[in-house]
């Protein structure tokens, strides 16, 4: 069977040209997040964000020239609203030189990268990626976590670093590190009363610096903690990202799962395994009784994952020491090793390892990249 290779990818979108631009996608620098996985071809064009409801014929031009390419199965194309001066010309009307196609580098030293995502806030996203990369390190790994929840970081917090700020060191940024993790956060750059206002594309760049310039040394696995929801810079960050797999977490309410779902499309929209679907506040223990209540009407993440045909890793009790100990700054995987819910996050993290490999595995090593 044909091999589907960046270049060949490449070639058919210059056969594609923008009207409105007068040169071809490729040359109008308007690709980007190349990337190929089992014959299935993703990639985004840059519009300016006024141009977003003109350019879909252009896309879909995009998608069809690929999808002609022979071995191509799959081509997923979206349309991401960049700056303006990013996106094309500008008011100029110069054609900017061909620049190079952003895609998914891998990171040198960090063999995988698992994605936390919700499609909401508040549903225990950061509690369980912080919990679960603790996890992941208790089983022997070397484990990064970075906060990409830019808006709201609640990573130091969490790790008990709140307040401290990350070094420089010839131009790149030491993590800081806790209970045996290296993290990096917003949270330690820019201090936490400083009023900022995020615009998508900033977001994009601030993460990419994160993860790009920051000293991780060598991991097993980095996991980022999305931000909350599935707009269009969580899709340009799992578009620039090589993201090994993802996990959704939930909680049990129809709204949340409803905005899982979100989620897991979303992923699947840009070709990055779905590792499953992680139930949270799934059930109540009391600490007094021992009595099991199911508040949120339990299993619904179950029944959604069935649905998505996403797996399902697994429910974690809604649990005051969870909250107590992340309130602290000593997550509960840490303060209670021995513990019922460390038990809990410990499983999961066995899961999601082996669901990473697997899906490294059948990757074939690293995503195509081209710098
Ligand atoms: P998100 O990242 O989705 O916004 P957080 O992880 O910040 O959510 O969690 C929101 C709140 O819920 C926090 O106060 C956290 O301590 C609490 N929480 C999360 N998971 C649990 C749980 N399983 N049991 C008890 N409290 C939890």
């Amino acid at each position: 069977m044909a091999t589907v290779t960046a270049e060949r990818v490449l070639d058919a979108l210059r056969t594609v040209t923008d009207p409105a631009r007068g040169g071809n996608v490729v040359a109008m620098g308007m690709v980007s997040g190349l990337s190929i996985r089992d014959g299935e071809v993703s990639f985004s064009l840059e519009v300016a964000p006024h141009e977003a409801g003109d350019k879909e014929p252009v896309r879909a031009a995009s998608a069809a020239a690929v999808g002609r390419l022979p071995g191509v199965k799959k081509v997923h194309a979206v349309l991401t609203a960049a700056a303006p001066s990013r996106a094309g010309t500008g008011a100029s009307g110069r054609h900017p030189a061909e620049r190079p196609v952003a895609a998914k580098a891998d990171i040198p030293g960090i063999r995988t990268i698992l994605a936390v995502a919700s499609g909401k806030g508040g549903v225990g996203k950061s509690t369980t990626a912080v919990n679960l990369a603790l996890g992941l390190a208790a089983e022997g790994h070397s484990v990064g976590l970075l906060d990409a929840d830019v808006y709201g970081p609640s990573i130091p917090r969490m790790l008990g670093l709140e307040g401290r700020r990350a070094e420089a060191e010839e131009r790149t940024l030491l993590p800081l590190e806790a209970f045996g993790i290296r993290a990096m956060s917003m949270g330690f750059l820019v201090p936490g009363d400083t009023p900022m206002v995020w615009r998508g594309p900033m977001v994009t760049s601030a993460l990419q610096q994160m993860l790009r310039t920051v000293r991780w040394g060598a991991l097993d696995v980095l996991v980022i903690d999305f931000p909350p929801g599935t707009g269009d810079a969580h899709l340009t960050l799992a578009q620039t990202v090589p993201i090994t797999g993802a996990v959704i977490v939930s909680t049990p309410q129809d709204v949340a799962l409803i905005d899982a779902r979100k989620g897991v499309k979303m992923f699947e929209k840009v070709a990055v395994p779905v590792l499953g679907i992680v139930e949270n506040m799934s059930y109540f223990l009391c600490p007094h009784c021992g009595e099991r209540s199911e508040i949120f009407g339990h299993g619904g993440a179950r029944r959604e994952a069935v649905r998505t045909g996403a797996p399902f890793l697994g429910e974690v009790p809604l649990d005051v020491r969870i909250r107590e100990t992340s309130d602290a700054g000593t997550p509960i995987v840490h303060a209670e090793p021995a513990g019922a819910q460390a038990k809990v996050y410990k499983e999961l993290a066995r899961t999601v390892w082996d669901g990473l490999q697997r899906s490294a595995a059948k990757a074939g090593g690293p995503t195509i990249s081209i710098e």
